[in-house]
């Protein structure tokens, strides 16, 4: 196909072309990470599924670099490109629920509070992740962890069918039944395969959660994480909660005497009747003494939405992570160790567990391949003044480096930077070879790289 020239693109789309220069082109440049400051040639804001066929034709046949942007908040920036094309599916936000078939269509410019919203009406939710403003669709292609992860599984696992548009331009919608093979592949793939549409997932009756967090004074961490892992690990799938260091931000939420202070702290979520929650999560509630213990019944969306005010976009943030599979004595003090040298302000570690009905799950099964892990570990410094960004940086790397010989290997692809192709490789172990082969199928030129990116087979050979 020869080159689509941009009056063609122009009158082939009905959203909006912004290009530098545009008084748009600032606002539509930005992605949630501050530390991220590309300037792409062009910008398609896509309104349909003809919109977006049209801009990838147009990156393609004019050799453009093409990133694909769903709710832009990866870290590593990958919602967009210098010098290139982003095509970015923000405004399509069309979501249908089905309170029949216990299903929702969300179109790929939706954010998990999006979701949240409309399947809450319904009394129903299907496992996002734990911030509201984060994309449905680049969550969901590497995997999708969150609150609902023990009892329902990964975003994945919940998936039932895409529309996807291909790199040559084709619409197809894959399932277990048609295109199985790229069904397999954007189960954790990322966005390797094509631009998705739209997801159709399983549904759940989630309406009101058990939630919110117990805090530990920081040196309690080795008594706290022991008691943690065996506590979680063991833990009816009804009741889930990830770990986590922070610094308890001074905010009306929390008591005055503690603003500013490190803390360890488990955030929960269970599914389970208020009394059977408490039941189950009282024991290692009062482990060690806590310094606040602030969990009730509250409706899910609200616990989606807890965090949000305090993560407006346009922060600084560096990311590092690994997948673990225990937290021995060694590991638990050198957690210990960083966590007490995190930067003031709002870096943090999450530990979130991923057994459950995640477990229940092969290798093999999707892309995401570390089911025989226990726990997703992201350190993140984050800080909205850009003159501490080498600071945040050089704490989140040292603290990989210290804690990465203990880890499973590999990380999960949504928690990690620009860190190069063999951490891609190990994130996705025995799994990458037959990605490889499903890249080259349906992607052989390699023209959505802007991610963590799998080579197509005959170039990685
Ligand atoms: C504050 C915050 C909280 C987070 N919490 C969680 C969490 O609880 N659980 C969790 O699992 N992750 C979490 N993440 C990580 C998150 O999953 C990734 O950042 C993910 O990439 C975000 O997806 P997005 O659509 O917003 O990103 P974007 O930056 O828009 O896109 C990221 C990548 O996804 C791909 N992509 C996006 N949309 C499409 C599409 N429609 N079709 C094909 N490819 C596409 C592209 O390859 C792109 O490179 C969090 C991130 C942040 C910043």
């Amino acid at each position: 196909m020869s080159a689509m020239p941009l009056e063609q693109l122009r009158s082939s789309v009905r959203g909006a072309i912004v290009q530098p220069g545009d008084p748009a082109y600032e606002s539509a440049r930005q992605v949630y990470n501050g530390m991220i400051d590309k300037r792409p040639a062009l910008i398609v804001r896509c309104v349909d599924v003809a919109d977006v066929i049209a801009a990838v034709n147009y990156g393609r046949t004019n050799n453009l670099l093409t990133a694909i942007r769903g709710g832009g908040h990866n870290g590593g920036g990958l919602g967009t490109c210098d010098d290139g094309l982003v095509i970015d599916l923000s405004l399509m936000k069309g979501i249908r629920v089905d309170p029949t078939a216990c299903a929702v269509r969300v179109q790929g410019g939706c954010t998990g509070g999006d979701m949240d919203h409309a399947t809450h009406a319904f009394g129903m939710a299907t496992p996002g992740g734990t911030v509201s403003t984060t994309g449905v669709a680049g969550l969901t292609l590497g995997g999708g962890i969150g609150h609902l992860t023990r009892p329902y599984g990964l975003a994945i696992d919940n998936l039932l069918e895409v529309d996807v548009v291909l790199a040559d331009g084709r619409f197809v919608t894959a399932d277990e039944k048609r295109n199985p093979d790229l069904f397999w592949a954007v189960r954790g793939g990322g966005g390797n395969f094509g631009v998705i549409t739209s997801f159709l997932f399983r549904l759940h009756p989630v309406t009101t959660v058990t939630a919110g967090p117990t805090f530990w004074p920081i040196d309690q961490t080795p008594e706290v994480m022991k008691a943690y892992q065996e506590f979680i690990l063991k833990a009816p799938e009804d009741v889930s909660g990830f770990l986590a260091f922070l610094t308890v931000p001074p905010v009306p939420l929390f008591p005055a005497e503690l603003h500013g202070s490190k803390v360890c702290a488990v955030i929960w979520c269970s599914t389970a009747a208020p009394e059977r929650a408490d039941r189950l999560t009282k024991a290692m509630r009062a482990v060690g003494t806590p310094v606040l213990d602030h969990v009730g019944p509250m409706p899910f969306p609200a616990l989606q939405g807890l965090f949000d005010p305090l993560l407006p976009p346009g922060l600084q943030w560096y990311w590092r992570a690994d997948f673990a599979k225990e937290f021995t004595a060694d590991a638990v003090a050198k957690h210990l160790a960083h966590a007490r040298a995190m930067p003031a302000g709002l870096s943090q570690v999450h530990i979130y567990p991923i057994d459950g009905a995640a477990h229940r799950v092969g290798t093999g099964d999707t892309a995401f391949s570390f089911r025989d892990a226990n726990f997703a570990v992201v350190i993140v410094g984050i800080d909205p003044d850009p003159a501490n960004k080498q600071v945040i940086t050089d704490w989140c790397k040292g603290y990989f480096d210290a804690l990465h010989p203990y880890s499973a290997g590999g990380a999960y692809v949504n928690f990690m930077m620009d860190e190069g192709q063999e951490r891609v490789e190990a994130s996705f172990r025995e799994n990458y070879a037959r990605l490889a082969v499903v890249k080259a199928r349906y992607d052989p030129a390699n023209v959505f790289r802007v991610n963590q990116n799998i080579r197509p087979a005959a170039i990685a050979v």
